[in-house]
């Protein structure tokens, strides 16, 4: 770690963005290696593949099957999975206690799997309810096998009275699925709002665009809404102490990502703008 910090000192501080296509994946990470890039953060389709590309593998990123960060130490290239620890500290950030707590979590992919692993180890009890039940099975066996949780988890079908009854109980909802997500905002995975409480908390994980329709549902029905950027920066945090050895400043992380993501928002509202005027012409 004192290694990561020296050389961190040296070098000039730069987080930049690469579209790398699947087959390249490998040469890339040689590239950054060679170029004496400290380490890297993966996304979609990268994360499982890095598995196989790995020397050395944490417990988390093993057990959750997929890998978000790489971390280059003499030589060797350690992987590491930072979204459940990034999840549960936005939530911690957010004053809000997992123990003991009933959740229902929408989706069954990757960020299911980090999501549902962290609120059970922290203590939660949570229904997965996803499109494909299959998933949502296999997740739970996964998360059941690996936390020895298995208790602490059930599933349910969307639209179903299970459902409701999740709802009705829950104390906690996380949107994990991609609907809501731009560029088709107009999708939610809540298709009865009125099953869902005003007490529950409503987190999701989509941050694009900040308030998703299911947030502003929520909201509406009086409950309190965090959107996905907490996750983002906390899981960004603990990638920057892995090779910095140093804590970030999140609510420097956190201003940063507001403000490229408002001014997104706002070139999308000047074009939707220009479109609709052109119809009026
Ligand atoms: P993924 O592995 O591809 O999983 C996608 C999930 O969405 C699956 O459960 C899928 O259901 C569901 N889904 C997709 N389209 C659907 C539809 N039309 N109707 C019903 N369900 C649908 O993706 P992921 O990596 O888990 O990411 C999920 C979301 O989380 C993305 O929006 C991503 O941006 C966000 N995310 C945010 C953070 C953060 O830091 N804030 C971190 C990670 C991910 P099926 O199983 O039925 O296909």
């Amino acid at each position: 770690m004192q290694n990561a910090a020296l050389r961190a000192a040296s070098l000039p501080h730069v987080y930049l963005a690469f579209p790398v296509p699947p087959e390249k994946l490998p040469e890339a990470l040689r590239g950054a290696y060679a170029l004496g890039v400290l380490g890297l953060n993966l996304t979609i389709p990268h994360k499982t593949a890095a598995l196989e590309l790995v020397d050395d593998l944490d417990a988390e990123a093993r057990s959750l099957g997929a890998v978000n960060t790489l971390r280059f130490v003499d030589g060797r290239v350690e992987g590491y999975n930072t979204d459940a620890v990034g999840f549960i500290r936005s939530l911690r950030y957010e004053g809000i206690q997992v123990p003991g707590m009933r959740a229902v979590v929408y989706g069954a992919g990757g960020a299911a799997r980090a999501v549902v692993s962290a609120l059970v180890r922290e203590g939660g009890h949570v229904t997965v309810i996803n499109r494909t039940r299959e998933r949502a099975l296999a997740l739970m066996e996964v998360i059941g096998t690996a936390t020895g949780k298995r208790h602490a988890l059930a599933v349910a079908q969307p639209g179903t009275d299970e459902e409701c009854k999740a709802l009705q109980r829950a104390d906690l909802l996380v949107n994990a699925t991609s609907l809501g997500m731009a560029p088709h905002p107009d999708t939610t995975p809540l298709l009865r709002p009125e099953w869902l409480p005003s007490r529950t908390v409503v987190v999701d994980l989509v941050y694009r665009p900040r308030e998703t329709l299911l947030l502003r549902t929520a909201r509406e029905a009086g409950c309190r809404t965090v959107n996905g950027v907490g996750m983002l920066v906390h899981q960004g945090a603990e990638s920057f102490r892995l090779w910095f050895g140093m804590e970030p400043d999140v609510r420097i992380m956190t201003n940063a990502v507001e403000r490229v993501l408002a001014q997104e928002e706002s070139q999308v509202k000047v074009s939707k703008d220009a479109v609709a005027a052109q119809g009026e012409v």
